[in-house]
């Protein structure tokens, strides 16, 4: 079995650099479980490192990568709209983890 490869430092999304931060987030002011976060003006994709097993924290690298494309595209009306954005992520996710197209163990 491969070994799974750490997480990226940085990433690129549309022409901008996002640092990609494995940690505690804090909850929302909306009470919610926050399992990732992706913060545009400080140009960071947060993921809580205790709320996510280790294939959680590849869909929520993943959705968090679709919050700044969005971003990087000027959707605005969408980019920060979860109602939208999850079940578009978890669908495509499960569509290409169900194909072999990407590995949901890929970073641990
Ligand atoms: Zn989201």
């Amino acid at each position: 079995m491969k070994r799974p490869k750490r997480l990226p430092k940085e990433l690129k999304v549309g022409g901008l650099t996002y640092k990609v931060k494995l940690g505690h987030i804090k909850s929302s002011l909306k009470g919610g479980v926050v399992m990732g976060q992706c913060d545009s003006c400080a140009r960071e994709l947060r993921i809580d490192k205790k709320r996510c097993n280790k294939e959680e924290i590849n869909f929520v690298l993943f959705h968090e990568l679709a919050h700044a494309a969005m971003d990087a595209a000027t959707h605005d009306e969408v980019h920060n709209d979860d109602t939208f954005l999850h079940p578009f992520t978890r669908f495509f996710w499960d569509v290409l983890v169900s194909q072999g197209l990407i590995d949901p163990r890929t970073f641990a």
